[in-house]
């Protein structure tokens, strides 16, 4: 059957397959550490990466491999790798493209935990960053020198509903013969497909919504398969003889799937930062009801937002959803279904009220997560962005007045009844 099947499809079948040895429906956990080797040649070809096959779960899992495909269709790329958690997700996108001396210029808008790990935990690589406002092109294009391997951005951004402009940012990239990458957590691939912007690179934590009911720590990468990683000479790792693989070049072996290849057979081998088969099961469950989740959640977020935003007790909302948002118009183009569930709102009353406000809520839950089916609520300042300078938290949209709130499923009156009682208590 030659039919493009359409996201509601996708998101239950690609990747899976009746299981070979019993016809099992569901993806069955392979809760398994190695693979028997049909003979010594099969595993000879299986480590000169002449045949694709299982080794070791380090590198590659049934379970996990379905998951991969799954999120890589998806997001519209060629291929893709999971790992253990969003982090290290983004350590693993870096790490074929950097090397001592080499930086990466990112956006300010990003969740706190990376602005941290971007500012000093990568320098111990020889790594660095570059923090430019994405809304100033001039000044990203004036950030990259001859040293920079990449550009990094989220979708829609952690905490402070902003919504990075795509397209002009891929283009300036591609001008700059530059792969961008974009994590695309908070929108998902059912709300913004970064790839059809000019993306190279898609980022994950699959913690958030994928799973969607905050149960397993993962991530993934995705790589569109378009970037030439040959023609500037800049990425050797992708373009050179490979010494640990008798000299192989993976962009002239694998061609689109160089990327992904390099990510299992060189960086899961040696960072692995592998995920496991049981945290595959759950996300590729949560995966399963991606877009009725995102819709629901979309909806109650503009509901919750609009209610907000007349309250005489609230000083300011972000979220782009929002009509009165700047960032309203690229709402259509980047992520059309909708802005997300993520946003931040000012209290009129301060840094002391959002406290009280997080203290008296009893239906949001206060921890550090988003993209459950639970709402959630933390004050960013005091806890995620607690790391940052008082500039960074600002720039970053974690005011310190700013209370962060991912809006999860519940019926949305329940939602807005118990934010009420709260704000009562915060203003008192
Ligand atoms: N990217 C975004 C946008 C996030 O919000 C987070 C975590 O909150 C991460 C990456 C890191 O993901 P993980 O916690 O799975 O390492």
């Amino acid at each position: 059957m030659t039919r493009r099947y359409g996201f509601d499809t996708l998101q239950i079948h690609a990747g899976a397959r009746p299981d070979p040895a019993t016809g099992a429906r569901q993806v069955p956990i392979y809760q398994t550490t190695a693979y028997v080797f049909r003979d010594a040649d099969h595993a000879a070809a299986l480590f000169n990466l002449q045949e694709v096959g299982y080794i070791y779960s380090r590198l590659t899992n049934p379970t996990v491999s379905a998951l991969a495909e799954r999120i890589a269709t998806l997001e519209g790329g060629a291929g893709g790798v999971c790992c253990s958690s969003g982090h290290a997700a983004q350590i693993m996108a870096l790490f074929p493209l950097m090397g001592p001396g080499r930086n990466v210029v990112v956006s300010t808008r990003l969740y706190g935990g990376t602005v941290t790990q971007f500012s000093h935990t990568i320098r111990r690589f020889g790594w660095s960053a570059k923090f430019v406002d994405f809304d100033d092109l001039g000044a990203l294009e004036a950030a990259v020198d001859d040293d920079t391997r990449a550009i990094f951005c989220e979708s829609i951004a952690n905490p402070g509903g902003y919504i990075t402009d795509l397209p002009a940012v891929a283009k300036l990239a591609d001008r700059l013969g530059l792969p961008l990458i974009v994590d695309n957590t908070s929108a998902t691939p059912y709300l913004c497909r970064p790839i059809e912007h000019g993306a190279t690179l898609v980022v994950h934590s699959t913690t958030k919504y994928l799973t969607g009911n905050g149960t397993v720590t993962g991530g993934a990468i995705v790589d569109s398969g378009k970037f030439d990683w040959s023609a500037s000479g800049k990425f050797p790792s992708l373009s050179d003889p490979e010494p640990a693989y008798h000299g192989l070049k993976f962009h002239e072996t694998f061609g689109a799937l160089a990327f992904t290849f390099h990510s299992i057979a060189v960086g899961l081998r040696d960072l692995g930062m592998t995920m496991n088969p049981q945290a595959a099961h759950y996300t590729l469950l949560g995966i399963e009801t991606l877009s009725l989740r995102m819709q629901r959640h979309v909806a109650n977020a503009v509901k919750v937002a609009e209610w907000l935003e007349k309250d005489p007790r609230i000083a300011r909302v972000t979220y782009a959803g929002l009509k009165s948002s700047p960032y309203h118009e690229r709402v259509a183009t980047v992520c059309p279904k909708g802005a997300g569930a993520l946003f931040t709102f000012a209290l009129k009353g301060g840094y002391e009220a959002c406290v009280k406000l997080v203290n008296a809520l009893e239906l949001f839950s206060h921890v550090a997560n988003l993209g459950d089916t639970r709402s959630l609520v933390i004050h960013s300042a005091s806890t995620t962005h607690r790391q940052l300078t008082e500039e960074q938290q600002r720039a970053a949209g974690a005011d310190p007045d700013v209370v962060r709130v991912s809006i999860g499923l519940e019926d949305p009156d329940d939602i807005i009844a118990d934010l009420d009682q709260a704000l009562t208590k915060a203003s008192a």
